[in-house]
């Protein structure tokens, strides 16, 4: 049976550590670090997820505000919104809530952030610096928790086989360039890959994100190896990942619980990103440095 990687108590740690440093901050700096969540339309999946982010953000002593736009606003409005928090001295991180309406201009809306307020990573600024390792840059929470929790159990990426099924810009392809940057060799997965389990089946490390209940069974896997399950969906009222939890535990060596394995690191992710932006972007007020 595999050891199950806890999210759960990884998140309470790192969240006591980040409300002290937050603390500790704000006492010298007189800012609270604040994050805004921006969204057009009251979708029931985003308004939970706004939920979710504000109290995590509430309970460890940060700001949060929330700006929800109707769902009918333009590009120019989103992109327009987004300028004003750029110029707000008292946000330092912004999360546009994804999805966007589809007739928004979503590269538009996301080239408008300041990249030191993307928290998320997803400006083409911090994607590329990601990429290049170079300079200061934010990397999206949800590949950051991941890597969080594998550190925190001390997985070994170096010379390690990691396959990483699902590309998005989001989870996909940071997640397999920070495992790139800590040596492992990378194998990226998608809809059109041509023999999936042969590849997952020799994995020491298998990361999947796709959104997709069950995709990834016990064959799949080699034995002995670590699972890092990003999948969230819903199965007859109940969270269930994209591996097929009971098949999957029986053979690997590691994995992931849903509920209570990568979501509630990739929470405490934003915390980091939005403290360490305050911190940036007072810096960059002392010294009038660009990003
Ligand atoms: P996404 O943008 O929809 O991307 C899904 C990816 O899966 C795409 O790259 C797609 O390939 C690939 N894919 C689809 N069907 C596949 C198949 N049969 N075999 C192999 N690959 C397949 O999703 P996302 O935003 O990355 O999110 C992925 C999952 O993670 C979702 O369940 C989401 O809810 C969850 N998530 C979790 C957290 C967390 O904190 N744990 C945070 C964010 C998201 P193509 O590129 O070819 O279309």
């Amino acid at each position: 049976m595999a050891t199950l990687l806890d999210g759960r108590s990884l998140a309470r740690t790192l969240r006591e550590q980040l409300q002290a440093k937050a603390e500790a901050w704000s006492n010298r700096s007189g800012h609270i670090p604040t994050l805004a969540l921006l969204r057009a339309g009251a979708d029931e999946a985003l308004l939970s997820h706004a939920r979710s982010v504000r109290r995590t953000f509430e309970r460890a002593g940060f700001g949060f505000q929330e700006i929800e736009m109707p769902a009918e606003s333009t590009t120019e409005a989103l992109v327009e919104e987004v300028r004003r928090l750029n110029g707000e001295p008292g946000v330092h991180g912004i999360l546009i809530q994804e999805p966007l309406p589809a007739h928004v201009d979503h590269n538009a809306v996301v080239e408008a952030l300041n990249p030191l307020k993307d928290v998320d990573g997803v400006h083409p600024l911090n994607a590329g610096r990601l990429l290049q390792q170079r300079g200061r840059y934010h990397v999206s929470s949800t590949p950051l928790g991941g890597i969080t929790l594998l550190e925190r159990y001390g997985i070994t990426f170096q010379g390690a086989l990691a396959v990483v099924v699902g590309r998005s810009n989001i989870v996909g392809k940071p997640l397999a360039l920070l495992l790139l940057h800590r040596h492992a060799t990378v194998v990226l997965c998608h809809s059109r890959t041509k023999g999936l389990a042969e590849l997952t089946r020799q994995a020491d490390i298998l990361c999947v994100a796709v959104g997709r209940a069950g995709l990834i069974t016990g064959e799949m896997v080699k034995p002995g190896a670590t699972v890092v399950d990003f999948g969230i969906n819903v199965v007859d009222g109940h969270l269930v990942g994209d591996v097929a939890f009971d098949s999957v535990a029986e053979r690997a060596g590691a994995l992931t619980p849903v509920p209570g394995g990568t979501g509630p690191v990739t929470a405490a992710m934003l915390l980091r990103n939005t403290l360490q932006a305050a911190q940036w972007l007072a810096e960059q007020n002392n010294t009038g440095t660009a990003t």
